[in-house]
């Protein structure tokens, strides 16, 4: 299709991006370069870009302007939306063949430069406009009228920018040249960070000492061992794993150091980054670790201020504040200098770095309706803190928030530098963890055995906060429980039983077995509590609503409930929970065991879109809940909490819990509640079986599942019931299901292999970038017979988990294809290969791409390869083979009756490589592809290639591009051949 074309018949989608929430940025963008490349000229922009019409008029006025001038302007307007679109907005649109850029000679005038360089400008005088208003000015060029209609309020720096850079272009060449003069000079005198001292005055260094004081004190030990005195964050802080994808979806494995650093930037223009990850995964600990490595000057050193935030306490701000009254007054108040601080920091915004800790528990979703760009202005909180985020106000200053995944939207995503990724902890790292827990190193080699021998449990403690409480119970684990300990409610079970046991008066003595009984008042408490608090989004509690829920102070220093670390000045204790996963459970707890529970608790966490706010949440927290606040945006804070603790319910009403359970709950008022449960969760699988769409012809039934789909999978793992997980699969009918980036870890791994172990036709299970790992990979076993085919790329696998994998999947019929793309394999895997190939004569596929597999691993793989008559795909690209494994490959699979498709691209293979690979040509009966890009193969090789093609009728292809040719025998080559492809 012609760009031309393409603009008319994605009309409405382009009109829809560029116009999207509001915003005139992406337009200003394509303006910008579509200027610099003289597809439009001045008199077209100022046609399109008129402030008092609306938006999209602008922007249907640019596409018809554009699309008068033809399929080049088309093709270079389609170019410059490419760049400017998010890559969140890009699905369904298409931006046709790549456009070559016409390199110009550089323009003659300081004007037509100014066009030119138009779009590197906007960047670069974004943090610098003062300056170059103050050139444009002493030299005359500028009013100070024309300097304050450049510098209105109610434009962004970006905005501001180019009014400026038009406003030049209105008063002429001189104009131009001062303004060029200006940037060549800061280019060459651009500010030394080292240097920033020498300007500081006394109170700025004093107000920074202060705040790294109280940042330190702030960050110094974890809440999760609050009280107990034992550990420092330096003593128990365990790197956890940090990964970013970059701009061509390649993952980077992330240091500390980097969160903040340019590693896998997508967006230069946003200064947030968002460190994502789910519950417990170490998203607070690792901003704690940041504060607290600043606070020493052992990180950031770059960073002068340092302001941390927690949105879970910003949610209980009720005032409208300034931008300098929430820097003071939520983080630390300058004794000296208020003034002169603050103008320092709006002065130096590339100096400050502020951090926003737990955005998905700020009870207001993201929104960015609101401009607002005055730092001494008083806004609602949520008004600066998405302006903050999105950078309309203080642009420059570096942001890092944290969050649950499911809570950051498209509108947010579009405002974020990068979103880096914290998956738990590696194997090593829960080793680690253990063996810091434990200063015994006997007691630690005993836990890890324990763990060891209980891969469930191991799995479960790559989630930090699983593996946190997994070590502190190691008496209650060790001493051998009734039930051994599988799922997340076993977990949250222990540290109930563990803290009611510390203080219990016999607290060397075990816990009787109605312990749960016993403490069923304060259980109830502390859930009702919990529950109207999630229910709100209310996480932070003060003592007057401790009281009114019944709780003593001896219940409170059971430990369920912490003193809230605040640096802020308030005159009152409030608390929280240890952890929010902990405040869920004990919300669960109390939909389980309050017999007076309103009838639809139980299905109202299972369908939150139906929610309403009980009357009790409404009247007992009603400083929690904001008015204001639409009932729809306050769910997405919600969601993610009450899937956790629909989870939680699941787990207490399965049957290995009846017992427990008990005394606690009639009997019949628990089996009504476990009928709502399975009844929601198979309706709940049900919608997503629905959402399946029929199969285009010629391809599989196939289910690409939804982030819920997956929750509904652990709930249903939490039952521990094979009859429903094999009740809802047999509803399931497909062929391949998709599950690519939806977090799966080792913890998902073990609830999906418990359930589609029960499918009843065998399947495509593709895993594609996810954190699989070598744990995921065996919690998968049990499912692996009704995989027909397994597509785990790119999800950290290494030899270890392979070896694991392949000795089950020999065993399994149904299984016949592996695409292992982008993990961590060795030659020490491909033995494992081999004996597969070796044992299993209907294997179809084997993808091994961009792994560290060397010619030794190829020889493994070629002594299994010969005896194999069945395998039809062999992938190897981006390894390193070089001429020795291919002469392995090729002479094994020379006798081959069934390969159709072999890729050897980008593996040191040279012309030996090439002659021995055309012996499989010449032979061969069944070859369709070859792939041979990217090697180091010279004209020799291509001859042996085309002379043994001209004995072989099957070969449609033999892919050559990038090898030791130069264009003139690329060219001769391909017409003595003509299914070389160069
Ligand atoms: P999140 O903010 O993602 O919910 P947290 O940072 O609150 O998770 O982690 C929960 C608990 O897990 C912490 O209180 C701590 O006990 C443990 N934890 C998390 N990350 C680490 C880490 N990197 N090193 C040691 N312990 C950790």
């Amino acid at each position: 299709m012609t760009a031309h074309q393409l603009i008319l018949k994605q009309r409405a989608e382009l009109l829809a991006v560029l116009c999207g929430g509001g915003n005139a940025e992406p337009l200003d963008c394509v303006l910008d370069l579509l200027l610099a490349c003289e597809v439009l000229v001045w008199e077209d922009y100022l046609s399109i870009r008129v402030a008092e019409k609306p938006l999209c008029s602008n922007v249907r006025h640019l596409l018809d302007v554009v699309y008068d001038k033809g399929e080049d302007a088309c093709s270079l307007f389609l170019a410059a939306m490419n760049q400017v679109v998010p890559e969140e907005q890009k699905a369904g649109l298409c931006f046709g063949k790549e456009c070559a850029v016409v390199e110009k000679n550089r323009p003659d005038t300081a004007t037509l430069t100014l066009l030119a360089d138009r779009p590197v400008l906007v960047r670069k005088l974004r943090d610098n406009i003062d300056g170059a208003l103050n050139a444009l000015l002493t030299t005359g060029c500028f009013t100070i009228k024309d300097c304050d209609a450049v510098q209105l309020p109610v434009y962004t720096p970006s905005q501001q920018v180019r009014r400026l850079l038009d406003q030049v272009r209105f008063k002429g060449e001189t104009a131009a040249k001062t303004l060029l003069q200006y940037l060549e000079q800061t280019e060459t005198t651009r500010p030394n960070p080292e240097d920033k001292e020498n300007h500081l005055s006394a109170n700025c260094l004093l107000y920074q000492k202060k705040l790294r004081s109280s940042v330190a004190a702030q960050s110094h030990s974890l809440s999760t061992y609050g009280g107990t005195g034992r550990f420092s964050l330096d003593d128990i802080y365990t790197d956890g794993l940090l990964e970013v994808i970059d701009g061509s979806g390649e993952t980077l494995t992330l240091g500390l150091e980097d969160v903040v650093g340019p590693l896998g930037t997508l967006n230069e223009e946003a200064d947030t980054v968002l460190v994502s990850g789910e519950a417990g995964s170490g998203k607070s600990t690792l901003l704690q670790r940041l504060h607290l490595l600043w606070a020493r000057e052992a990180l950031l050193t770059n960073t002068f201020l340092l302001f941390p935030f927690s949105c879970r306490k910003l949610n209980a701000e009720q005032r409208e504040l300034s931008l300098k009254e929430l820097l003071f007054l939520h983080c630390c108040w300058p004794d000296r200098g208020q003034d002169e601080v603050f103008q320092f920091i709006l002065d130096h915004p590339n100096l400050a770095l502020f951090t926003f800790d737990g955005l998905d528990e700020f009870k207001q979703g993201f929104t960015d309706e609101e401009r607002h760009c005055c730092p001494t202005k008083q806004v609602p909180i949520p008004v600066l803190l998405f302006n903050l985020l999105q950078g309309t106000l203080m642009k420059g200053v570096m942001k890092v928030a944290t969050s649950r995944p499911q809570a950051v939207g498209p509108s947010l995503k579009r405002y974020l530098r990068k979103e880096v990724l914290l998956k738990g902890f590696s194997p090593g790292g829960i080793d680690c963890f253990v063996k810091k827990h434990h200063s015994d190193p006997a007691m630690a080699r005993r836990v890890i055995e324990s763990l060891q021998a209980n891969t469930v449990l191991l799995s479960l403690c790559h989630i930090p906060v699983f593996c946190w409480i997994v070590t502190k119970c190691h008496q209650e684990l060790l001493g051998g429980q009734d039930v051994i300990t599988q799922t997340i409610t076993d977990v949250y079970l222990l540290v109930l039983q563990h803290f009611f046991q510390r203080k219990s008066p016999q607290s060397q003595g075990v816990l009787g077995k109605a312990w749960l009984e016993e403490h069923l008042d304060t259980v109830l408490k502390l859930g009702q509590l919990a529950l109207e608090g999630l229910e709100a989004s209310c996480y932070v509690f003060s003592g007057y609503e401790l009281q009114r829920n019944g709780l003593t102070e001896k219940e409170v220093s059971l430990g369920f409930l912490i003193y809230c670390n605040d640096l802020s000045v308030t005159d009152c204790k409030r608390y929280e929970f240890l952890h929010i996963t902990l405040q869920c459970f004990f919300a669960a707890l109390y939909v389980v065991l309050n017999r007076n529970i309103d009838r639809s608790a139980v299905s109202r966490l299972f369908h939150p879109q139906y929610r309403q706010l009980s009357g009790l949440s409404q009247r007992c927290l009603g400083h929690c809940i904001d008015s204001s606040v639409e009932e729809l945006e306050s769910h997405v804070a919600e969601t993610p909490n009450l899937q956790i603790t629909a989870q939680f319910v699941s787990g207490l009403l399965s049957q290995r819990h009846h017992d427990l359970l008990l005394e606690c709950c009639p009997i019949a008022v628990r089996e009504r509640k476990v009928k709502q449960v399975v009844k929601s969760l198979s309706k709940g699988m049900q919608r997503h079986f629905k959402s399946i769409p029929r199969p285009v012809e010629g391809e599989k039934k196939s289910m690409h599942a939804m982030p819920s789909f997956v929750w509904l999978i652990k709930c249903i793992y939490e039952m521990q019931d094979n009859s429903i997980a094999q009740d809802t699969m047999a509803k399931l009918d497909v062929e391949h299901l998709k599950l690519t980036y939806c977090n799966i870890g080792p913890v998902e791994c073990t609830a999906l292999a418990y359930v589609l172990k029960y499918l009843r036709n065998p399947v495509g299970l593709q895993l594609d970038n996810n954190s699989v790992g070598d744990v995921g990979a065996e919690q998968l076993l049990p499912c692996l017979h009704i995989c027909h085919s397994l597509y785990l790329r790119n999800n950290n696998i290494s030899d270890e988990g392979i070896r694991k994998l392949l000795e089950k999947g020999m065993k399994c019929e149904n299984f016949q294809k592996i695409a292992l793309f982008n993990n961590n394999l060795t030659d020490a895997c491909t033995q494992h290969f081999a004996l597969l190939l070796k044992s299993k004569q209907n294997f179809l596929s084997l993808r091994l791409g961009n792994n560290n597999i060397t010619s030794q691993g190829a020889e493994q793989l070629a002594e299994g390869l010969s005896y194999n008559q069945s395998l039809q795909f062999l992938g190897l690209w981006g390894n390193k083979i070089g001429d020795r494994g291919a002469e392995a490959l090729a002479a094994a699979l020379k006798n081959s009756t069934t390969l159709i498709w072999l890729s050897l691209v980008d593996n040191g293979v040279g012309s030996a490589g090439a002659c021995a690979l055309a012996k499989l040509i010449s032979q061969g009966k069944t070859l369709e592809q070859l792939w041979l890009n990217k090697n180091c193969i010279n004209r020799e090789g291509v001859e042996c290639l085309i002379e043994a093609l001209k004995m072989n009728s099957s070969v449609q292809e033999v892919w050559l591009r990038g090898n030791n040719l130069s264009p003139e025998e690329e060219e001769e080559l391909s017409k003595q051949e003509s299914r070389l492809i160069f």
